[in-house]
């Protein structure tokens, strides 16, 4: 930054550098002259002009990720995750195109499929990404894209990947996968065919939970282009201090991603053995539907993220939350601390018991992201939720 009549300060001089990145909260940069200004717009000098269209902290942020995710195309951070499954689903369709969903995906991302994307002219199909013949059977011949979430919130059923990349491949049909909850760590989308992977950075990337972030990437430069277009003329632009604050989780997110992984088997095996549980759900249990696909698919990983769901109904739950204290029931996952959902009461209420009863959601269900918790003190305090659940029923 130069000196100013208004900012006559400038930067000191330094011999030295930081090893932090800065913060760059700058909306406008400063060029030479104009032609400087064409260079720049025309490809000739890397450099930015408005902070909108783009900013330091979001391109370091965005080149991180894309590593993690080995990105074809440079990708881009917008200001949350539906920022960026909006920039995927309006940038690159348009009216009179069919989109094809899971039909578990994120709460609002279903609200695009059911209510916005058919408003716009776009029409929509649900269907169960766990079966490959499902999704083909949804396609039609002016389907777009697929858009689908390798595990599935909150049963944790594992897709299809690789049977509906091939489907999506032979059919000329774009393959959009938000890998959200199974992160790099476990599975890179790009690696098994799709065309675009986003993140909700919000959650497990950025990790304490103190920046709303989105990330995606596209395999072909005309895909890139047409989201980054969308995403900036739409203003889904993050904000240069959540970019850097999510810079600073990335530093750690291995590290956290495998204990929180750890946990949760752990949590796991202690919960399958309670007697006021009647089910949990984890990808690498012998007992999960879709075991021998998360064997391969995840690589013999798990995920941070375990279901359980204990006898009763309301009481229950309301009796299990309020005696696993020192665990935020709070509707988030990915963060440093374990949280607990309710998603009959929070991401499922929207549904009638008829519909939750079918993806096999009741009063006793719940969801646990797994956090950096000393394993058996977390444990502990499972258990003293499920003695208040036992007491209850006495
Ligand atoms: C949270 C979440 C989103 C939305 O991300 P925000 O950052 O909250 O906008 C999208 N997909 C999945 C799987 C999520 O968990």
């Amino acid at each position: 930054m130069k000196p100013s009549l208004t900012r006559p300060g400038g930067l000191p001089p330094s011999a030295s550098t930081p090893i932090v990145t800065p913060l760059m909260p700058s909306v406008a940069f400063a060029s030479d002259t104009p032609d400087r200004l064409d260079d720049q717009y025309e490809g000739r000098a890397q450099g930015y002009t408005y902070a909108r269209e783009g900013h330091p902290n979001a391109d370091v942020l965005a080149r991180w990720i894309d590593a993690m995710e080995a990105a074809p195309q440079p990708g881009l951070v917008t200001g949350s995750g539906m920022a960026a499954v909006s920039a995927v689903l309006l940038g690159l369709c348009k009216a009179g195109d069919h989109v094809v969903g899971g039909d578990q995906l994120y709460g609002r991302s279903l609200r695009m499929m059911r209510e916005d994307l058919p408003r716009l002219g776009i029409e929509t199909t649900l269907a169960d990404p766990t079966d490959c013949a499902a999704i083909g059977a949804a396609l039609r011949p002016n389907t777009r894209l697929v858009l689908i979430e390798v595990v599935s919130n909150p049963t944790l059923r594992i897709a299809d990947l690789d049977g509906i990349a091939e489907l999506c491949r032979a059919r000329d049909v774009l393959l959009a996968v938000d890998n959200t909850f199974t992160t790099p760590r476990a599975v890179q989308p790009f690696a098994h065919g799709a065309d675009v992977v986003l993140h909700s950075v919000t959650k497990l990337l950025a990790g304490h939970s103190d920046v709303t972030l989105g990330w995606v990437a596209a395999r072909a430069p005309e895909h890139a282009k047409a989201i980054y277009d969308f995403a900036v003329t739409t203003g889904l632009t993050p904000s240069p201090f959540d970019c850097w604050l999510a810079e600073r989780g990335l530093m750690s997110f291995d590290l956290r991603f495998d204990r929180a992984e750890q946990t949760a088997a752990r949590l796991a095996e202690h919960l399958a053995g309670q007697p006021a549980v009647t089910r949990v759900l984890y990808p690498t249990r012998p007992d999960h539907p879709d075991r021998d696909r998360a064997q391969g698919l995840l690589r013999g990983r798990g995920c941070n993220m375990v279901s359980f769901e204990i006898t009763g109904g309301r009481a229950s739950a309301n009796a299990f939350t309020k005696g696993a204290a020192g665990i935020a029931f709070a509707p988030t996952l990915g963060d440093v601390g374990t949280t607990l959902s309710h998603p009959a009461s929070s991401s499922h209420r929207a549904l009638d018991p008829k519909a939750r009863a079918a993806l096999g959601i009741s009063e006793g269900f719940f969801r646990v992201s797994v956090g950096l918790e000393e394993p058996d003190a977390l444990c502990a305090v499972f258990d003293a939720g499920l003695a208040a659940v036992r007491k209850g029923a006495d």
